[in-house]
């Protein structure tokens, strides 16, 4: 098939990259010349592992990135994959979806056959109906043969070449057998070759089915992570706890790692929005409110800890690690955000350090130190903070040594040096 993808973030790379492997033609469309010309160079503009190799591969002859909409009625279906942030209020900002929507409407006004126009960003229930339809319709001009449906992503940054390729679930929301078809057909070389469930329902619950995915996964971790915080107040290892009561089929084993808490453009984007959308309805959803607060109160119990053994106030203290989760550039919502922020309240000096996330980071923080490396940052501190489980971190040992006074607290319990130094898990 001929497939348009808008949007060449996170989502849409990696679609607009991985689709050629399922045998499609792409052609992928952003208003970021930047990203448009690494793609068609053959470079991610995002840090993914696996997506260059892919890139160098289809770019050549199945990927075509531009910056116009001219290609999308030429094509057979069209992803939208556009950010959809959070207003202060925590509800989803739809503008920059809803104008991409119209512009992709206005790109199809005069086809005669049928189009199906996909969402591929995470929207709630009502968005489809009330905002995005309209917009697709409004830049068609009426055209009855465009069509709207849904299909939310479920990848994970870190793994997302092989969650697309590999999804345990394929949730597809169409309003017509016929748009059901069109998924089924740029989906079906998966189907075939993995056991992928397929869902197939309406364009509202495939939306609401994306909201109480995240939002289960992040409750869970905000449990997963008070409990650890009671299980540190009696010195009792959470981890061993959470080792036993995941052996209960019921609880699983998967995220059951307590830490410094959940962030990501995802997690805390999608549960304040669905909690904002559900108020608006009349419903106060206390639950994911709370996991909301426990998530919000990891940094400060992490620095809590630190201030035990250290003086903040004009103290040195490395941050290790400032992406969201390892093997990602991606730093929105990352929980170094606030440790930065609160270190700073309290008077710290901050020398930060990450393997790939430092330029991201400089545009949020520009003016703090960045470490070449995690010895570096190490050298002279009174203290240090671990906030993402890089790999690399596990095998730090004698770079403790060079720290003004060996203090660790780790939030992700990656550390495995124990010995010679004061350290600290967050619920450990
Ligand atoms: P992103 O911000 O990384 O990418 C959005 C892209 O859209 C940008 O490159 C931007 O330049 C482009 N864009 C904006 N307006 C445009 C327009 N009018 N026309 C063409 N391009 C335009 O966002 P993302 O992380 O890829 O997320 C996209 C959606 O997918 C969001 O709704 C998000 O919640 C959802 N999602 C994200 C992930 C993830 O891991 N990042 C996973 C699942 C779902």
């Amino acid at each position: 098939m001929d497939i348009s993808v808008i949007g060449s973030g996170y989502v849409g790379t990696t679609i607009a990259t991985c689709l050629p492997e399922l045998g499609h033609d792409v052609t992928a469309i952003d208003i970021d010349e930047a990203i448009v010309e690494a793609l068609n160079q053959g470079r991610s503009p995002i840090d993914e592992p696996g997506l260059d190799e892919l890139l160098a591969e289809h770019a050549e002859d199945r990927l075509e990135a531009t910056t116009s909409y001219d290609a999308v009625p030429a094509s057979d279906v069209t992803f939208l994959a556009i950010g959809t942030p959070s207003n202060d209020d925590g509800s989803i900002d739809l503008t920059a979806l809803e104008a991409a929507a119209e512009a992709t409407g206005e790109a199809l006004a005069d086809k005669s056959e049928r189009h199906l126009v996909v969402v591929k960003s995470t929207v709630t229930p009502t968005s489809i109906e009330d905002v995005i339809e309209p917009a697709v319709r409004r830049g068609a001009d009426g055209n009855e043969n465009v069509e709207v449906g849904v299909n939310p992503e479920f990848l994970r940054e870190g793994s997302a070449v092989a969650d697309f390729t590999h999804p345990d679930k394929l949730v597809f929301g169409t309003n017509s057998e016929w748009a059901m078809d069109e998924l089924r057909a740029v989906f079906e070389p998966l189907l075939e070759d993995h056991d992928a469930h397929v869902v197939e329902t309406d364009p509202q619950t495939a939306s609401m089915i994306k909201y109480a995915n995240n939002a289960f996964l992040a409750a869970k971790i905000s449990l997963v992570n008070d409990l650890g915080n009671v299980c540190k107040e009696f010195d009792l290892d959470a981890y061993e706890v959470m080792d036993a009561i995941g052996l209960d089929d019921r609880i699983s084993e998967q995220f059951l790692r307590s830490g410094v808490g959940w962030g990501g453009s995802c997690f805390p984007k999608d549960v304040n929005a669905i909690i904002a959308a559900a108020r608006a309805e009349g419903y106060d959803p206390t639950l994911l409110e709370a996991a909301v607060d426990v998530n919000d109160r990891q940094p400060e119990r992490m620095l809590e800890l630190l201030a035990d053994h250290v003086d903040l106030d004009g103290a040195r203290i490395a941050v290790l690690g400032l992406s969201f989760k390892p093997r990602t550039d991606d730093v929105r919502n990352s929980r170094a955000i606030p440790t930065i922020e609160l270190l700073r309240e309290r008077g710290a000096e901050i020398v930060a350090y990450d393997p790939v996330a430092i330029e991201r980071m400089r545009e949020r923080f520009p003016g703090l130190e960045y470490a070449d490396s995690a010895a570096d940052a190490l050298e002279g501190a009174d203290g240090t903070v671990v906030v993402t489980d890089w790999d690399e971190f596990a095998t730090l040992d004698e770079e403790f040594d060079a720290m003004a006074s060996p203090v660790v607290v780790d939030g992700r319990r990656i550390i495995r040096r124990r010995d010679g130094i004061a350290y600290e898990g967050l619920t450990w």
